[in-house]
C-alpha cells in the first residue's frame, strides 16, 4: 500500500492526515512535541469552540482525531530525508521509507546570535551537511550544536572533511562522542575570516581554524530538511505551488514553513490541500506503476 510520512505533529502535519488516512493511505506522522502550539495559552480565533482553548489541549484533540482515523503516530526527532528509489526519512531511532513526504515542522528555529555567523552564510556557514560537505573535502570544518541533530551532521561531514569539531558553544553535547570527532565546549565569541569563514574566536582566548562551520542547533528545521533533498527554498521558507507541492515529486510542505500568515486556521488549510493533493498523486503513481507491468 502507497504510504505518505508527515513530518510535524502540529495543525498542519495533523490536517494533512485527516485527508490521506481517510483516503486509505497508511499514513505516518512523525513530531517531536507539540509544536508551536505548545507554547500558545489561549487560542480565541480559530473556527468552532465557544470558549478559549489552550494550544495544548487543541494539538491533542487533534492528535486522538488522526489517530482514530488510523494515523500512526510517533514521538521521535527526524533528522534527515535521503531521495533514491523512494524517500527516506531518518530519524533519532531509526528509518522510514515513504513514497511521499509532507514537511509540517513549523517555522525554521533563529541561529543564535554570534558576531560574524550571518555575514559569512554561503561564505563557510552552512546550515547542510550533505549539501555542502563537498566544497570542503579535506579541510578543516566545524559544527555548531549540542545534539542528535549536531552529531548528524557531524557524521556525514566526516568521510570528506581533515577534522570536524563540533563546537557546543557553552553546553554539555547530548550524546556519546564518537572517537574520530572532536567536541569543543567553549563559547563562541565571533567568527572571522577575510572573504570567507577561517577562524572561531572563543571567549577564553583560544581560536580554532577551520575552512567551513555547519549550523546544527536543536532540531533540523523544515528548510534544514527541505535543502537535504534538493527543495527549493527562499529567506528560510519552502517554495511550494498551489498545491503544496515542493520541486521534488513526492514531497510537499504546508503550514508555517511555507511562510505567509502564521496562524492555525492558515495550516490547517494547506494541510487539506497538501492531504488532497498527494491522494490524487499516490493514486495516478499506483496506475502507471499498475499499467507498466500489465
Ligand atoms: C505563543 C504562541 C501563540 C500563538 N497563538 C496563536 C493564536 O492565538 N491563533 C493562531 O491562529 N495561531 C497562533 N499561533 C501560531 C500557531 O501556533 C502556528 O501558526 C501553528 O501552530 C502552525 O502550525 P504548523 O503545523 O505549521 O507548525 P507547528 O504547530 O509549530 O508544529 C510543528 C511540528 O513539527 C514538529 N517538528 C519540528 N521539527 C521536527 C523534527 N526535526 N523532527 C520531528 N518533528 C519536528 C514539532 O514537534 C511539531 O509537532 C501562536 C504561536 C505561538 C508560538
Amino acid at each position: 500500500m502507497a504510504n505518505v510520512i508527515i513530518i510535524g505533529s502540529g495543525p498542519a502535519g495533523i490536517s494533512t492526515a485527516l485527508y490521506t488516512t481517510r483516503a486509505g493511505i497508511s499514513t505516518r506522522i512523525i513530531g517531536k512535541d507539540h509544536g508551536a502550539l505548545g507554547k500558545a495559552s489561549e487560542i480565541e480565533n480559530y473556527y468552532g469552540f465557544s470558549q478559549p482553548i489552550s494550544g495544548n489541549d487543541l494539538i491533542t484533540e487533534g492528535i486522538e482525531g488522526a489517530r482514530r482515523l488510523g494515523a500512526e503516530i510517533v514521538t521521535d526527532e527526524v533528522l534527515g530525508i535521503s531521495y533514491g528509489d523512494k524517500l527516506t526519512v531518518i530519524t533519532k531511532s531509526g528509518e522510514y521509507e515513504a513514497d511521499s513526504v509532507v514537511l509540517a515542522t513549523g517555522t525554521s528555529r533563529t541561529a543564535p546570535k554570534i558576531n560574524g555567523l550571518r555575514e559569512y552564510e554561503g561564505h563557510g556557514v552552512s546550515y547542510c551537511a550533505v549539501c555542502d560537505a563537498f566544497f570542503y573535502r579535506g579541510k578543516d570544518v566545524a559544527v555548531l550544536g549540542d545534539g542528535s541533530y549536531a552529531l548528524h551532521e557531524a557524521l556525514e561531514l566526516l568521510p570528506t572533511s581533515n577534522t570536524v569539531t563540533i563546537l557546543t558553544n557553552g553546553k554539555e553535547p547530548e550524546f556519546p562522542v564518537p572517537q574520530n570527532i572532536i567536541v569543543n565546549t567553549s563559547i563562541i565569541d565571533s567568527i572571522r575570516g577575510n572573504d570567507a569563514v577561517e577562524e572561531v574566536h572563543f571567549q577564553n582566548g583560544e581560536t580554532l581554524h577551520i575552512s567551513g562551520l555547519f549550523v546544527a542547533i536543536g532540531v533540523a528545521g523544515s528548510t534544514d530538511l527541505a535543502k537535504k533533498i534538493g527543495a527549493v527554498t527562499q529567506n528560510n521558507k519552502i517554495i511550494v505551488d498551489e498545491n503544496m507541492s515542493t520541486n521534488i515529486p513526492g514531497v510537499y510542505a504546508a503550514g508555517d514553513c511555507t511562510g505567509g500568515l502564521l496562524q492555525i486556521s492558515k495550516a490547517v488549510y494547506e494541510g487539506a490541500r497538501a492531504g488532497t493533493e498527494i491522494v490524487k498523486y499516490l493514486r495516478n503513481n499506483d496506475r502507471k506503476n499498475t499499467s507498466s507491468f500489465s
